[in-house]
C-alpha cells in the first residue's frame, strides 16, 4: 500500500508539494506537529490547509479539515483529490474526525505524504473509512421510512 511519489502524476506530485508547503502555516506550539493539506477542487482550485491548535485542546482543527472548510466557504462542494503531508517518514492518516468530514463529500483520492521521505499512501475517501456514515445514510432512511408509511395506509 505505501509507494514512492515517483509513482503519482505531475499533477498530483505538485498537489503533494502544496501540502507539504502547507505545514509553514500550522499553529502547533503544544504537540510541535506540522500537518499540511492541499485540496484540489472539481473546478481545479487548489485550496491549502494546516492544523490548527488552541490551549483549550478539543478546539484544535486538523490540517485536512483547515483546508476543506476553506473550500467550503469559498462555494466548493466537490473535490478531485486530498495530500495530506507530516513531517512522519511513514505517511501519517488522518483522525477519525478528519476521515468523517472527508467523506461527507463523496468518494475522492487521497494521497497521504511525508516532508522528510518519498513514501506515499494513495487511497481513497471510502479506503480510509469503509462502513461510513454519510449523507446516503440519512436519504436512504428517507426512503425507507416513506415505504413503510405508505405500506401502512394500505392495511
Ligand atoms: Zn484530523
Amino acid at each position: 500500500m505505501t509507494s514512492s511519489r515517483a509513482n503519482l502524476t505531475d499533477f498530483e506530485k505538485s498537489i503533494v508539494d502544496k501540502a507539504i508547503e502547507a505545514m509553514q502555516f500550522a499553529y502547533c506550539k503544544y504537540s510541535n506537529f506540522k500537518v499540511g493539506a492541499a485540496v484540489v477542487c472539481e473546478d481545479g482550485e487548489v485550496i491549502i490547509g494546516a492544523n490548527h491548535e488552541n490551549a483549550s485542546y478539543g478546539a484544535t482543527i486538523c490540517a485536512e479539515r483547515s483546508a476543506l472548510t476553506s473550500a467550503l466557504t469559498k462555494g466548493h462542494r466537490k473535490f478531485k483529490l486530498v495530500a495530506i503531508a507530516t513531517e512522519l517518514e511513514d505517511p501519517c492518516s488522518p483522525c477519525g474526525i478528519c476521515r468523517q468530514f472527508l467523506i461527507e463529500f463523496g468518494d475522492y483520492k487521497v494521497i497521504l505524504a511525508s516532508s522528510t521521505s518519498e513514501q506515499i499512501i494513495e487511497t481513497n475517501t471510502y479506503g480510509l473509512l469503509p462502513f461510513a456514515f454519510t449523507p446516503k445514510s440519512l436519504d436512504t432512511y428517507e426512503m425507507e421510512s416513506e415505504q413503510r408509511n405508505h405500506s401502512d395506509e394500505k392495511h
